[in-house]
């Protein structure tokens, strides 16, 4: 990557480097030569990597399944990291300086951090792949959310509304946020288009084919809801009529009355499985296990390989479903 250390950033934040001068050139040449047009394309298609930014894990497989050998994707929130509360390292503040592109989703950290990271890179093109989508509620009245999105202004609605952000949970709404990539790659790199255009048609294969497998496997479940310490699965539980069911209140432990509630509840609805994340503490699931005769199960929100972990997360769901 030394090539990168004297680019600079074009007003929509594009690498001004050997692909654009290729490209300069190629415009000069183009009326006169078809054969030189072609070495241009190649030259162009030799570029340095896009140096990509993402906020989640589950984000880097969306971009580099459409963007290929054409991008290079870092990722702000490392495994274990919390989306609520992540604070970007001072290393990753300076990488994004030589970033082309940073596909922000929604999570609670960028509420602070994307105007610092706009206000230290204006040149940076920041990309909100919630476009496209409409954030729901976080499920059950009394379930807040420690991470949940502000209200959205103008709201008719006197009472808040917190929407939840866990978009990257639901297939379809993955296909929309690379659409929007794909979208916003070809706008920061126009002679590749063909490039993410094939990649992003091979990659919404890949989550329609996920889609019919989830549908088939959760089909026919008589139970439709599922209990869970951390609401991240809004979005999935809606696109296959489901149902999560929270300990976790308010983003954090239920006071010993909410427990006993909760409990009740999961004996009322059937429940044999309690689902966590290796993000949150375990003991209060632990205890409704406990009182219910369950199990705990770990399944993971924010894991790296979205299309294989979503597909184990449906044969969880599925065998702790009746
Ligand atoms: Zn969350």
């Amino acid at each position: 990557m030394s090539v990168n250390k004297n680019l600079q950033a074009s007003p929509r934040g594009e690498a001004l480097g050997p692909d654009h001068t290729a490209r300069r050139a190629c415009l000069g040449v183009f009326a006169a030569s078809a054969l030189l047009a072609v070495a241009c394309a190649r030259a162009q298609a030799a570029a340095e990597p896009l140096p990509v930014f993402v906020s989640l894990l589950p984000q880097k497989q969306v971009v580099e399944r459409i963007g290929g050998d054409a991008v290079k994707v870092d990722v702000l929130v490392l495994p274990g990291q919390s989306p609520a509360t992540y604070d970007p390292t001072p290393q990753q503040m300076v990488a994004l300086a030589k970033a082309a592109v940073y596909f922000r989703i929604g999570v609670p950290f960028e509420n602070t951090w994307v105007p610092k990271i706009q206000q230290a890179h204006p040149k940076l093109t920041i990309v909100d792949t919630r476009q496209g989508i409409t954030l729901q509620p976080m499920g059950g009245h009394d379930h807040d959310h420690d991470h949940g999105a502000k209200p959205q202004a103008g709201a008719a609605s006197k009472a808040p509304v917190n929407l939840d952000p866990h978009i990257w949970t639901s297939p379809p709404l993955v296909k929309q946020q690379a659409a929007t990539v794909r979208d916003a790659l070809i706008a920061l790199r126009p002679a590749e288009r063909a490039r993410f255009e094939a990649g992003y048609a091979r990659y919404a294969a890949e989550l329609d084919a996920l889609d019919a497998d989830l549908r088939r496997l959760l089909a026919g479940k008589a139970q439709r809801r599922f209990m869970v310490f951390h609401p991240a699965w809004g979005y999935l539980a809606s696109a296959y009529g489901l149902e999560q069911l929270p300990i976790e209140v308010e983003g954090k432990e239920p006071s010993p009355q909410a427990l006993a509630r909760i409990i009740d509840r999961a004996k009322a609805e059937g429940i044999r499985v309690i689902f966590v994340q290796k993000q949150f503490s375990r003991t209060a699931a632990e205890q409704v296990a406990r009182a219910i005769g369950g199990e705990v199960l770990a399944i993971d929100p924010l894991a790296e390989d979205f299309v294989g972990n979503t597909r184990e997360v449906a044969r969880a769901l599925a065998s702790a479903l009746r």
